[in-house]
């Protein structure tokens, strides 16, 4: 039994040799005496050629049957020829049709007719067999691995937290409720209360990779209904300790991803580079000012505008934190300064003018918490199991949340959120 190999696996110095290769026909030329096939895999083409002269009559009739994203089987001999696209190409002895393709197609895979991206999202199955959006992909696939390597090495454990809960995190109505049995119940929107109910059980330093989902109407190129939130959750850490956790897990994924993605860093076009450390520290205030003298307005207390996030994003280059916010626009887990509790010790990470995380150090007292609770209008009788956890030695503790939509976006210069998840959930889209 031959070895099955990938296309990008054929080079010229395995001239002469016997191969197999498993994919689809990315394009056929029958020119009469000679057919080429450009065979196409995860990895790459390879051209398959088939001169009458070298060719059984029978495999030959077979060859001239296939059409567009047929999956076939092909083993062939190696063969050296400076003509063909990567200087190799395959001598087909046998190929067998392992599936066909119905024709017309509803997306053409090669690109060359342009679709829009609700058509691309329709058949995204199709979408993904252009390899400038495989490499999206693999790319986060990678940045994800890089992450969890990071996370570990730094004393990180990984916790699963339910996504099916029965309140709020954080109040407020960005909330798909669920029938759970004869109650109500609700989707996760952040492991925000789980996490930090972790910090009372001595794991210390924790972390999650998982779905949240926001009921959020909003419908923008930044925002999903459903995405990946990588979360942590430190004890005995403040803000600027979980700051600087963040900023170097920025830069070495960075590093990580141009060493190891450089084929498809280069399918996409993207030169990456590398953040210097540390990353600068703007005060909510000097935001403030940035913004109003871009011509931009933004009153003190409000939260950024879509206006004012552009006009900072023209200022600052690549990544940048935002910390002191005020704390009414902030959540009520998160601590207030001691010297001035109008301001809290919570923080955003940005990169130009989208923000990627947000973060803080949060208030372990339980007392302090029942009060920010009711400040905000919420009843702590509905965090009962959350306080819970604040009565019998929680530690001081800091985390935050970092949407891997955001960061993939980030890393890749995408526009668009939905170009980073395979099959994305926003206001209109719910299938595939
Ligand atoms: P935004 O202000 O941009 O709507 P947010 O402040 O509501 O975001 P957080 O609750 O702070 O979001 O969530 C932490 C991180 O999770 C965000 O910084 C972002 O990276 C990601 N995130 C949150 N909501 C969404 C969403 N709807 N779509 C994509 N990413 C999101
Ligand atoms: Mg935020």
């Amino acid at each position: 039994m031959l070895d099955r190999r990938y296309s990008k696996e054929i080079i010229p110095s395995l001239d002469g040799s016997q191969t197999i290769l498993m994919g689809w026909v990315h394009e056929i030329r029958d020119l009469g005496g000679i057919i080429f096939i450009l065979l196409r895999d995860r990895e790459g083409i390879i051209q398959v050629t088939a001169p009458s002269k070298k060719t059984s009559k029978e495999l030959f009739k077979k060859l001239r049957k296939l059409k567009k994203e047929y999956v076939i089987e092909v083993q062939g001999t190696v063969k050296k020829s400076p003509k063909a696209p990567r200087g190799v190409e395959i001598i087909p002895s046998n190929v067998k049709v392992l599936a066909e393709s119905q024709q017309p197609l509803p997306l053409d895979p090669t690109g060359k007719v342009k679709a829009e991206l609700d058509t691309r999202l329709d058949s995204r199955f199709l979408d993904l067999r252009r390899p400038e959006i495989s490499a999206i992909f693999k790319i986060k696939s990678k940045m994800l691995h890089f992450v969890r390597v990071f996370l570990e090495k730094e004393g990180f454990i990984e916790i699963n937290t339910p996504k099916l809960v029965a309140s709020a995190t954080e109040g407020g109505t960005e909330l798909f409720p669920i029938t759970y049995f004869e109650r109500e119940a609700f989707l996760g929107q952040s492991p925000q209360l789980y996490k930090q109910m972790m910090m009372a059980s001595g794991l210390d330093k924790v972390y999650e990779i998982a779905p949240i989902f926001r009921a959020e109407e909003h419908d923008t190129p930044r925002h999903l209904n459903e995405v990946i939130s990588i979360d942590i959750e430190a004890a005995f850490m403040n803000h600027e300790d979980v700051m600087k956790i963040l900023e170097k897990l920025i830069v070495k994924v960075i590093k990580d991803v141009k060493r190891h993605c450089k084929d498809e860093l280069e399918i996409l076009g993207r030169e990456l580079e590398t953040p210097k450390l540390p990353f600068e520290r703007l005060e909510y205030e000097e935001v403030v000012e940035i913004v109003n003298s871009s011509g931009v307005h933004l009153k003190h207390g409000e939260d950024l505008s879509r206006a004012a996030e552009k006009a900072l994003g023209e200022t600052m280059p690549g990544y940048y934190f935002i910390k002191s916010w005020p704390t009414n626009i902030k959540p009520f887990y998160v601590m207030p300064k001691e010297d001035d509790p109008n301001k809290s010790y919570a923080f955003d990470l940005m990169y130009r003018d989208l923000e990627v995380s947000s973060g803080a150090m949060r208030v372990h007292e339980h007392d302090l918490l029942v009060e920010r609770i009711k400040r905000q209008g919420l009843n702590p009788i509905s965090f009962k199991s959350y306080l819970s956890a604040f009565k019998y030695g929680m530690p001081p503790h800091a985390g935050w949340g970092l949407g891997a939509e955001r960061f993939t976006m980030a890393l890749l210069d995408i526009k668009n959120i939905r170009e980073t998840v395979l099959f994305p959930r926003d206001r209109r889209r719910l299938t595939p």
